[in-house]
Formats: structure tokens, C-alpha cells, sequence
């Protein structure tokens, strides 16, 4: 068999290229850009601009997204999380954040995790990364109005499929046109990522998951080998040179182990004079090991945090009863799937 051409991940000059190859004229390429980038249509019947013998060839070989969604699930809240899979099999998740004005979506950068964090689902297995077009492929699933704002905090560690994160950023921006400052990349603290994200031509949002504010403790919930925080906090400032962009740093509160006020002081003096925001986010159980601090604990982090001077919201989770916690659905679905 031979294999179908992937249209979603290609450029517009790429897709003029592929209709040549067809023997159609460019043109035609720029218009399938247009249908699947911004029209978001997903299937070739729908290009009613394309001419019927040539929507007939592309379904034989061509398909417009790689992913197929296979589960959705809604929130009260409207959060819609969709599980889809991939061609060879694997699964991956994205979520879409309605916030009335204005909508947030979520993606993932790989197929799992290989950081293991030790609160986090994504960690418990890793496949491999994800292509560009399987991370623009996410958007175009959870897309509903214009200029979403993308944070690709879902599975995965972005700053280890560099290349692919990059590409993505560049069709979501050139080719879905989402402008720069919408897009937030999370890393767990890839230094190198960090210094190759300030010196790209599109500029887009930094957010750092810390969750701890010194090293041992760091080193407890995150045993991955990765750089020491005073190298991640020089390439932060650094990063805040080269872009003059506020960076986030995310702190998931866990109960008992780092929501303690001795650590929301140690905190603020390691973020002092940097601009920057601090993102709490209380824990969402997935495993037993870890709970959520009190709502009191939680506000009391929170408060000694901005009386220090450093801004700072706690984020509420959306879509808790749908496993809206990285990687629970994936999770969940993969034990369906072994049992079957
Ligand atoms: N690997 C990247 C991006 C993915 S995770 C990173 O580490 O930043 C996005 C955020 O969700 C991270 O801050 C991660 O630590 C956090 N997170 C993971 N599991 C969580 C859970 N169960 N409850 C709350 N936050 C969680």
C-alpha cells in the first residue's frame, strides 16, 4: 500500500508544490491551504472551490488531518477534552477552555512524557514526539472561533521536540494566523530550549514549571536530570532580555510537600526583580501519593507571594470531572484498551 500524503503540517508553498505534483496549478495548493488552515473543513467533498476529479484524487491519496478523534468529553464548564488517535496507533490528548471572550487550547507536544514528574499521568508512559502536523492537527480538532489562545502545556515536554515545536508555531501562526503573543510554551526547565525559544523570529510566551523553590526539593517531585533552578533562573533572565517578555512560572500546590509559607518566601526571593507572574495551581489528584492543600493553605501561599511583590493568581482547573488533569485521559483509555 502506498501511503497517503499528510496535508495538515505542510506549508502553503509545500501544498503548491503537492497539487503541481498532481498536475494541477499552484493556485490550487494555496487553495487547500485555505480550506484546511482557516476554513477548518475536514474532508475534500467540502473544497467546492476545487474541481470534482481533483477532490476524488485527493481522497485517494491524501488525508487532511492525522488525527482521528475517538473520545470527547465535556465539562459543566464547556471544557471539551478530545482523546484522537494517530496513525500509527497511538493516542494523544487536547483540551479546549471556553472563558467567555475568549477560548484557550491546550496541546500536546508528545506522546507521553519521558520527564516523569512524580504528580503528573503524562509521566507514566512515553511513545514517542509528536510531528508538526500532529500538533497543528490538535488545534484544528479544538478549534471553535478565531485567535485562540494555544499553551501547549498538554502531554509531553515541548522543549524535547524542538524542531517540531517550532514548525508547529510557525503554521499556527502563518497558516492558521494566530498571532505570537497568544501562543505559551511550558517547560519543565529545558535550559537549552529556553535559549533557542528567545531567539526565535516569532517571539511567543515562556512558562517555566518550577513547583519548588530549591533544588532538593525540586529534585524530589521532578527525578529527571535537569539543569540546577540558578541556570534555569539566569536563562529566564536572559530570556527576559532578549524578548522583554514576562515569563509565568507554574507551581502546582501539593499538600504538606511545597505549599508551606517558608516556601512562598524562598520563592519570592528567587523571582525578585524579574517580570514575571506565578501561576498556582492546586493539585489534581491522580495519584494517591499526593493531595491538594486546604483552600486556607492555598490562599495563605498565595498571600505571602503578593505581599512580597510578586504577582501571582491561583489558576482553577477546568474540567475536573472529566479528567482534565494531563494525561488522565489517556490514561484512562489506555486501561479501557488493555482490558479489551
Ligand atoms: N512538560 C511541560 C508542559 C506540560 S504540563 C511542563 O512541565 O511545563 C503543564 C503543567 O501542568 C505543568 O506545570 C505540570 O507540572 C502541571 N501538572 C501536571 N500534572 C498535574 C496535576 N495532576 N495537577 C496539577 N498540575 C499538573
Amino acid at each position: 500500500m502506498t501511503e497517503k500524503k499528510i496535508l495538515v503540517g505542510m506549508t502553503t508553498q509545500e501544498l503548491e508544490s503537492f497539487a503541481e505534483q498532481m498536475g494541477e496549478p499552484r493556485y490550487r495548493g494555496r487553495q487547500i491551504a485555505a480550506w484546511i488552515y482557516r476554513k477548518g473543513v475536514i474532508n475534500f467533498d467540502a473544497m467546492t472551490d476545487l474541481p470534482k476529479g481533483m477532490r476524488e484524487k485527493l481522497s485517494q491519496i491524501a488525508i487532511i488531518n492525522p488525527l482521528e478523534v475517538v473520545d470527547v468529553k465535556v465539562s459543566s464548564d464547556g471544557t471539551t477534552k478530545y482523546l484522537s488517535k494517530l496513525i500509527d496507533g497511538e493516542t494523544v490528548e487536547c483540551v479546549f477552555i471556553p472563558h467567555g471572550d475568549w477560548d484557550t487550547i491546550c496541546v500536546s507536544t508528545q506522546v507521553g512524557c519521558p520527564i516523569g514528574c512524580r504528580f503528573c499521568a503524562s509521566g507514566e508512559s512515553y511513545a514517542r514526539n509528536l510531528s508538526a502536523g500532529e500538533i497543528v492537527g490538535q488545534v484544528l480538532i479544538a478549534k471553535r472561533r478565531d485567535n485562540p489562545n494555544i499553551v501547549f502545556m498538554g502531554m509531553g515536554e515541548p522543549m524535547l521536540n524542538f524542531d517540531n515545536l517550532v514548525k508547529a508555531i510557525k503554521l499556527l501562526n502563518k497558516e492558521v494566523g494566530i498571532g505570537a503573543r497568544r501562543m505559551t510554551v511550558s517547560t519543565v526547565g529545558v535550559v537549552q530550549g529556553i535559549r533557542r525559544l528567545a531567539q526565535l523570529e516569532i517571539q511567543v510566551n515562556l512558562a517555566v514549571s518550577l513547583h519548588a523553590p530549591n533544588d532538593e526539593l525540586r529534585r524530589k517531585l521532578i527525578p529527571a536530570k535537569l539543569p540546577p533552578i540558578s541556570e534555569i533562573m539566569k536563562a529566564c533572565w536572559d530570556y527576559f532580555q532578549a524578548t522583554k517578555r514576562r515569563i509565568t512560572f507554574e507551581y502546582v500546590l501539593l499538600k504538606g510537600i511545597n505549599d508551606k509559607i517558608e516556601h512562598a518566601i524562598e520563592l519570592s526571593r528567587l523571582l525578585k526583580g524579574l517580570p514575571c507572574h506565578v501561576n498556582l495551581i492546586p493539585y489534581n489528584p491522580t495519584v494517591e501519593e499526593f493531595e491538594r492543600p486546604s483552600e486556607n493553605a492555598i490562599e495563605k501561599f498565595r498571600q505571602t507571594l503578593a505581599k512580597q511583590g510578586i504577582p501571582v493568581t491561583v489558576r482553577h482547573e477546568h474540567g475536573i470531572e472529566i479528567q482534565g488533569a494531563c494525561g488522565q485521559l489517556r490514561r484512562q483509555y489506555l486501561t479501557v484498551s488493555e482490558r479489551q
